[in-house]
């Protein structure tokens, strides 16, 4: 029987869970606890009630005996602030939270290198900058930080995963001077892990629960690189699209890139660098166009083997960001076909086109080729693109291991095990 040797615990906007990963990096354990009520989202307690909750469930269907090390994940650039004695204050900013306060955008556009992730209208420092200057705040921490010190991790820890948002810099890694000149007072934040780096032994909580005194808390990540990992990617050329409301590229990469015009920023991710872009194309078109009830329908009608070559650019209005950067650019979605089945093709073989080119500007930015892809998200599951998509990017797909944010922050864990024992 496979022993369960990594703990990935992740919490995000629909609640908790928890999985548990063998040697080999396949899932012996999971069990979630979903929050009750929307609002539960929004509270730092209630984050952690679920977490136990998911962790518990699992302990009663898993043995934890074994496990080596543990780390969390949480939604990207959601914050909260923690009092002088380490309690949470209430204030709490979730990642798309707009920061209440302008003046702060203002002053970090003004001290920000030019394409730093932490500037911007959604800014994550300008939340944290805003949640340190309120009463009674000690400390601004990020969501996976505090379920980390819950877990009972000592002092105030975080990765450079979440830490990116909030001004981080991975060159020097350090949280750099600018971040104190645009009005951050540093001292209140936390010291910043390499992603998956162990930090210290786990004690009472995971204890009792049944992990050995012998293992470790790791530094964890963003729900959005979890996912990555979970898919089972984990090395350089290792790429994941995910094919949702919008079309995502996620590539790993042996470079960091930084184009700021494409929306393309970096991740270091243990031994690679986890480099992305996303289009404003996607499902969204497919169901304001042709409506999510008739799309397997529609699908059995296409012969992939006979392209239409329309050349559609699917967006349902003006504006690209990523493979083109271009705030006006056109949708292209005529001439509409008579056939619907046609007019779902051209838009398929649109979207599969935009894929292509993104790989492609990718690679002219110093990424490298392929070697393998993984598919999430809702158009996975639609076989026709895939082999449109196979062809046109001359590689076979390979199914996603997971899906679960989970997953991939013990699949972090577990590569730093690999680490220590090489
Ligand atoms: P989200 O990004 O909102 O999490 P999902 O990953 O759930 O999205 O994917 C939903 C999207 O996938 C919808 O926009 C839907 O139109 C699209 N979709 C669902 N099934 C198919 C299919 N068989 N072919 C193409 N697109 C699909």
């Amino acid at each position: 029987i496979s022993q369960a040797v990594a703990l990935g615990i992740d919490i995000g906007t629909s609640g908790a869970r928890a999985s548990a990963i063998d040697r080999a990096g396949n899932p012996v354990g999971f069990a979630s606890a979903p929050f009750e009520t929307p609002d539960e989202m929004r509270q730092p307690r209630c984050w952690w009630n679920r977490v136990a909750e998911a962790i518990e469930r699992l302990a009663q269907t898993t043995d934890l005996r074994s496990v080596e090390g543990v780390a969390v994940d949480g939604t990207s650039g959601t914050v909260l602030s923690l009092n002088r004695a380490d309690q949470p204050t209430g204030q709490v900013l979730m990642y798309n939270d707009p920061c209440p306060d302008a003046a702060i955008i203002d002053s970090i556009a003004k001290e920000a290198p030019v394409g730093s992730t932490a500037a911007g209208a959604n800014s994550g420092l300008a939340r944290a900058i805003y949640l340190s200057r309120l009463d009674d705040a000690h400390t601004v921490v990020h969501q996976a930080d505090w379920i980390l010190m819950k877990l009972g991790c000592p002092g105030h820890v975080s990765d450079e995963n979440n830490a990116l948002k909030s001004g981080f810099d991975l060159e020097v890694e350090r949280w750099p001077e600018w971040v104190e000149v645009a009005g951050m007072d540093v001292s209140k934040l936390p010291l910043v892990y390499r992603a998956g780096e162990r930090i210290a032994p786990v004690g009472g909580f995971l204890q009792k629960v049944g992990l050995p005194s012998s293992a470790w808390f790791h530094a964890g990540t963003t729900d959005g690189c979890a996912s990555f990992l979970a898919t089972g990617a984990s090395t350089i050329g290792d790429a994941v699209t995910a094919l949702g409301s919008t079309i995502v590229l996620k590539l790993a990469s042996d470079a960091p890139i930084n184009a700021a015009e494409y929306g393309i920023y970096s991740h270091r991710v243990g031994r690679f660098w986890l480099v992305g872009g996303a289009s404003n194309s996607g499902g969204n078109v497919v169901r304001a166009l042709i409506g999510d009830d008739r799309l397997d329908d529609l699908t059995e009608k296409i012969d992939p083997s006979r392209k239409l070559g329309l050349d559609f650019y699917p967006l349902l209005r003006p504006g690209e960001r990523f493979p083109i950067n271009d705030p006006q650019y056109p949708p292209r979605l005529t001439p509409r076909p008579a056939d619907d089945s046609e007019f779902f093709q051209a838009i398929l073989e649109g979207m599969t086109e935009i894929e292509r080119l993104g790989y492609q500007r990718l690679r002219e930015l110093g990424a490298p080729t392929l070697v393998s892809l993984r598919t999430v998200g809702g158009g996975a599951r639609n076989h026709v693109w895939t082999s449109m998509r196979a062809q046109a990017m001359g590689i076979n797909t390979l199914a996603a291991r997971s899906v679960e944010a989970a997953v991939g922050t013990a699949a972090l864990v577990l590569s730093r095990l690999d680490n220590a024992s090489a």
